[in-house]
């Protein structure tokens, strides 16, 4: 188990459309490593989500772990450490709503994002084992942002509104720029 290097945006593996993992993968001494430094990482960091290209391994993995404490977005219902591998995302209800996303990847800034708040995500778990979860509200953007990082792409290219991007120092001395009409 180790604590791995976050790579940031710029690093061309942020770039990438990750591999799918093969599913005799899953269950390898290699995968579980991958998996328990993916975990250490996490915690490390501070962050709830993180998913493998992240550290510069281009495979379709992503972790999540989420405390229940309020935060900036209100009370995020609380989800243990879970492990998503090959995950396919189904939005049910295309209405957006938006969040200040961070990334741990885009260190020390917040970008407005409106995302799908009612999603399916169907995956592998950490035994191979097939999932589905149904996510709501922040989860579903957590989940829409994690997912990302698989393909390439992050939160910075879907921002609403270029004005609406800011270093959290600003935030915090300034307040959060005023957001109009959340669709
Ligand atoms: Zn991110």
């Amino acid at each position: 188990m180790a604590i791995r290097e976050i790579i940031r945006m710029g690093h061309p593996t942020l770039r990438k459309v990750a591999e799918p993992v093969p599913e005799d993968f899953i269950g390898t001494p290699e995968f579980h490593t991958l998996v328990e430094d993916m975990r250490d990482t996490l915690a490390a960091s501070g962050g709830i989500g993180l998913a493998a290209p992240q550290i510069d391994v281009s495979l379709q993995i992503a972790v999540v772990e989420v405390d229940e404490l309020p935060s900036r977005y209100g009370t995020i219902p609380p989800i243990p450490f879970s492990v998503y591998v090959n995950p396919k995302i189904t939005v049910l209800d295309e209405v957006t709503e938006g969040y200040w996303e961070g990334c741990l990847s885009v260190p020390g800034m917040r970008g407005f994002v409106e995302r799908p708040q009612h999603i399916r995500v169907d995956y592998l778990d950490a035994n191979g084992e097939p999932g589905s979860y149904e996510a709501l509200g922040f989860q579903a953007t957590l989940f829409q942002h994690e997912f990302d990082h698989l393909f390439g792409v992050l939160y910075v290219d879907k921002l609403k509104d270029p004005t609406l991007f800011a270093y959290e120092e600003e935030f915090d001395e300034f307040g959060l720029p005023e957001v109009e009409s959340q669709s």
